[in-house]
């Protein structure tokens, strides 16, 4: 039984800043220790659970964030980028529950450290119309494969967005954002607990879990920060440009969606 951990850290408890998810400080080297290490809290609520195996994804920044030597030796990781399909390398369908640990809300929303994919490039990303963040827009990748979000974790904002989009998801709240830099946190011990027992049941209950669907084919449209960036995008030829700041891709399927957003957000680079 396969268990996939997409690991980011903006929802980390302890973490609300962005010099803690910048390399180069000393903030950024402990939040990257809480982070490995409400990983490995969910990694021991999944074996507990039942699971057989489990595949760890770095999907923040640069990717190299977890610390391989703290990480629980049971599970695979993926580390390093760019990789297909983003947050989800390596995903296949022989997964029976995807996890998101250490997730954030959507871009324009409230939220610690709220954004979608990156905050430089998206003001909002929407897929068939709705406006998603990266549990919605990578949830609907898993759905496509067969496998349901069983577990969100990060804060309360976070949990508000996964619970209208996966009700049969476990979620669990570490902290309650007071703005976009500010959250009141529950203990790290609370919340590793916290996350290995739901992580215990999701596996455990995982024959309630349904999968995240958004039938293809569909537009997604990405409305980018500034009409720059929107230039930059509209030089691929399957680009259509909406207005000034936002640009629209006929997608067969959520696969599709995340590969045109992976490729404005890398092309956005040039503008910062
Ligand atoms: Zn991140």
């Amino acid at each position: 039984m396969k268990v996939y951990i997409s690991a980011d850290i903006e929802g980390v408890a302890g973490v609300v800043s962005p010099q803690q998810c910048t390399p180069g400080n000393a903030e950024y080297e402990r939040a990257r220790r809480l982070m490995t290490e409400e990983v490995n809290a969910a990694i021991s609520g999944a074996f507990a659970g039942g699971a057989t195996e489990v595949l760890v994804n770095d999907a923040h920044g640069p990717m190299t964030n977890i610390l391989p030597e703290l990480l629980d030796a049971r599970a695979d990781l993926i580390l390093g980028k760019p990789k297909p399909f983003n947050m989800l390398a390596g995903l296949e369908r022989d997964f029976e529950a995807l996890f998101l640990v250490g997730h954030h809300a959507a871009a324009s929303g409230f939220g610690v450290l709220a954004h979608t994919t990156n905050s430089f490039a998206f003001r909002e990303v929407r897929l068939a119309g709705r406006a998603l963040g990266e549990p919605g827009i990578y949830g609907a990748f898993a759905g496509q494969l067969g496998v349901p979000v069983a577990l969100v974790t990060g804060d309360d904002r976070l949990v508000a967005e996964a619970s209208e989009l996966f009700p049969s998801a476990e979620t669990v709240c570490v902290k309650t954002a007071l703005g976009h830099r500010a959250a009141r946190q529950i203990s790290l011990d609370k919340a590793r607990a916290a996350i290995a027992a739901a992580a215990t049941r999701a596996v455990r209950d995982r024959r309630a879990l349904v999968p995240f669907v958004l039938e293809g084919p569909f537009v997604a449209e990405f409305v980018m920060n500034a009409p720059a960036l929107a230039d930059q995008g509209a030089v691929l030829p399957p680009a259509r440009r909406l207005d000034a700041t936002t640009l629209a891709f006929a997608c067969a399927d959520a696969a599709e969606a995340v590969g045109w957003m992976t490729a404005l957000s890398a092309m956005s680079a040039v503008l910062r």
